[in-house]
């Protein structure tokens, strides 16, 4: 995205990449997840159609047909980023690069070696699967997200480790695909970042569907036996799976790009960064997931455009039309691909606490909407948070069906201040699920149509 926007915006750009471009989102994160997704989903509605009236007899899945139609998803995404390079004029320089001085980087690849100069310096090398102490991830038995998404046959079980939001799409990916599934969490709940009531309704759901669900404890070790892999927990349990999946925490790329040495700061891997993404080093900036923060396609992708555009605003070349940017990370929206799914934007209902922001809160259920009880998906809410002083919708979270689609309206509200009468008054078709957004907000007056109860005054 940085280097599209920088040639779009009049500069000469180098991009330099020692894999595939697309980086971690398109070759084995955002995208090949999506793609095992859909298929979980299309078996989830085959299972689910004879409530609709449909039957399909036998339903049978071959995970390797899955797999493969997953790589032609990422393939064609891959060539078509290679092709919109080429077509903006990006040099792509294959290697690994690290950075001599603020405007001189060495990119070796196999024996070769060349160096390139540049004005500006974007850092955008990502983060890996962490690994965890007692634990070897060998990618046979133990798995990381990468390995776990170029299985080609079923696990019979799976245990994985870590509650967060890769551990909570992949159990309902495998889960769905037939594995018995076992997530085993430290914290006192799964998705311990969402609201408490979301939280609640997944793990339900996940119970529901014979997900295994152990919070409050750690994984001590895992080893590899004749039959599978034995986990022990720190309690004393332990489980005997065909595979662990562990999917606790990334490391930033940091390390190997000489950055000691020209002086930017890096603090536990973190490359630091202003709200413009420039390090300390003048004409170095940093974005995406080496920076440690919201690790996120999207935060990354916005960040990148920050990024180049203050490169370029700097750089008073005719041609260049950078302007000064900075990131605004108050309407971040997140995207949780579980049954149900999640999705939120601005800030929770606790965080608005912690900040003595007076609040209402406004609650629909999806169950009360035509749409979505028309679709056989009744299960889920979504609920605003709006500042009382001003009546600004400031946050939203929604667990159901299709929440990651509905987002996009209440991320649009945060980020442009709307307020609640903006979606009130906005006629939202019928019968649509965004009608339970609009219902949410009138809740936070009291003044939901479908939902019996008091009036706030
Ligand atoms: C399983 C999984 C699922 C995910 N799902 C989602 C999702 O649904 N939505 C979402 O928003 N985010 C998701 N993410 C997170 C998302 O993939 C990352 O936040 C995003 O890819 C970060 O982008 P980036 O450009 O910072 O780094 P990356 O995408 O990691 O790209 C960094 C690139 O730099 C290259 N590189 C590193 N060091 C060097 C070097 N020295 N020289 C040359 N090249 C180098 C790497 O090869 C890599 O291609 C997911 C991540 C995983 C692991």
């Amino acid at each position: 995205m940085a280097a599209i926007r920088g040639a779009q915006l009049g500069a000469r750009v180098c991009l330099i990449e020692r894999g595939r471009v697309g980086g971690t989102c398109l070759n084995r994160g955002c995208i090949p997840t999506k793609a095992l997704y859909a298929s979980a989903m299309a078996l989830s509605a085959c299972r689910g159609a004879h409530h609709l009236g449909v039957d399909t007899g036998e339903i049978s899945f071959e995970l390797s047909r899955a797999v493969s139609r997953k790589d032609e998803v990422v393939e064609r995404l891959v060539s078509g980023v290679e092709r919109l390079l080429k077509a903006n004029g990006v040099d792509l320089l294959s290697g690994d690069a690290f950075i001599e001085s603020h405007e001189r980087i060495r990119v070796r690849k196999g024996e070769g070696t060349e160096v390139i100069g540049a004005k500006n310096i974007i850092i955008a090398t990502g983060s890996e699967p962490a690994s965890i102490p007692g634990i070897e991830a060998d990618g046979d038995d133990v798995l990381t997200t990468t390995e776990a998404l170029n299985l080609t046959r079923t696990p019979e079980s799976l245990l994985i480790i870590g509650g967060g939001v890769a551990g909570c799409e992949f159990a309902t990916i495998f889960a769905e695909f037939g594995s018995e599934v076992t997530i085993v969490e430290y914290l006192p709940t799964i998705l311990p970042a969402e609201e408490p009531p979301v939280s609640r309704l997944v793990a339900k759901s996940f119970r529901e569907r014979g997900i295994g669900l152990h919070t409050g404890v750690t994984v001590e070790s895992t080893e590899r036996v004749d039959e599978g892999v034995r986990t022990r927990l720190s309690d004393g349990r332990e489980f005997l799976t065909e595979k662990v999946l562990v999917t606790t925490g990334r490391s930033f790329n940091s390390g190997s790009l000489g950055l000691d040495g020209v002086g930017v700061v890096v603090e536990e891997g973190r490359v630091s960064v202003n709200s413009r993404m420039e390090t300390n080093v003048a004409g170095i900036y940093a974005i995406g997931d080496v920076t440690g923060g919201m690790l996120l396609a999207h935060v990354a992708s916005r960040e990148g455009i920050v990024a180049v555009n203050n490169a370029l605003a700097q750089d008073n070349g005719k041609d260049n039309k950078g302007k000064d940017m900075e990131m605004d990370y108050s309407a971040i929206p997140s995207a949780i691909f579980t049954t149900p799914e999640i999705a939120s934007v601005g800030i929770k209902e606790a965080e608005a606490k912690e900040q003595c922001m007076e609040v209402n809160v406004g609650r629909f259920p999806y169950g009360a909407n035509g749409k979505a009880l028309a679709m056989g998906e009744e299960e889920g809410f979504v609920q605003v948070v709006v500042e009382r002083a001003t009546e600004r919708v400031v946050g939203c979270s929604i667990v159901g069906a299709h929440a990651t689609d509905l987002i996009g309206e209440v991320a649009l509200a945060v980020k442009a201040g709307l307020k609640t009468a903006d979606i009130i008054e906005t006629v939202h078709a019928h019968p649509t699920l965004p009608e339970i957004i609009q219902e949410a907000v009138e809740d936070s007056h009291g003044m939901a149509i479908h939902k019996a109860g008091r009036r706030r005054r």
